[in-house]
């Protein structure tokens, strides 16, 4: 019981940043070492920001539940989901190519874009919600923060744009090292 509140974030199967921390370390390490691939997806709410002004803190944190949920819903048993900060998510998919996260985080987009949101106390109508996302694949002999840098950088290239939207980052040079 204490275990699993300490890893969870209040929401069913979704991870806390600690627990990201301890499970995204032994998932890069395994990654390097087996020579498997692994990707990061990072999430970001649009305008969030916007919201919470709008409709005031207990529904926004509504909106980062359901957010949250839609996340949730579409990851694998091995694939962790976790809330990074404030109204950002992270998701670990080990064993997958660029294009299989990209596939990934295009279907937690369209899902929540695809929601007509209600505030739960009053039924008004809270129109609809997104999310930008950055999407990287560890490259051979990187480690966690240069990934988890690369998959940031990628998230800032998608809110730049327009928003809605899920940028790839460019793969990073090889930094293995020569014998
Ligand atoms: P962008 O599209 O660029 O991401 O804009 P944004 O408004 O989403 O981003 P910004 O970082 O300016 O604002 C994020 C806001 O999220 C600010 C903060 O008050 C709010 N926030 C952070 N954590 C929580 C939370 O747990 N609950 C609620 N309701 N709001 C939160
Ligand atoms: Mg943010
Ligand atoms: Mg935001």
């Amino acid at each position: 019981q204490a275990r699993s509140e300490s890893v969870t974030d209040g929401l069913p199967g979704l991870s806390n940043r600690r627990y990201f921390d301890e499970v995204y370390r032994m998932r890069v390490k395994e990654a390097q070492d087996m020579g498997t691939p692994m990707c990061l997806v990072v999430f970001d709410i649009d305008h969030f920001k916007r919201f919470n002004d709008t409709w005031g803190h207990p529904t926004g944190d509504q909106v980062i539940r359901f957010v949250g949920a839609a996340l949730q819903g579409r990851a694998l048993p091995d694939q962790l989901v976790a809330r990074y900060g404030g109204e950002e998510f992270v998701a670990i998919l080990p064993r997958k190519h660029l294009s299989a996260a990209q596939e990934f985080a295009e279907e937690v987009r369209k899902v929540v874009e695809g929601k007509k949101l209600l505030r739960k106390s009053t039924n008004e109508s809270l129109g609809r919600v997104t999310v930008s996302a950055g999407v990287a694949e560890l490259s051979p002999g990187e480690d966690g923060a240069a990934l988890l840098q690369r998959a940031d950088d990628a998230l800032y290239v998608s809110k730049r744009e327009g928003r809605n939207r899920v940028t790839l980052a460019a793969a990073a040079a090889d930094r293995r090292a020569v014998a």
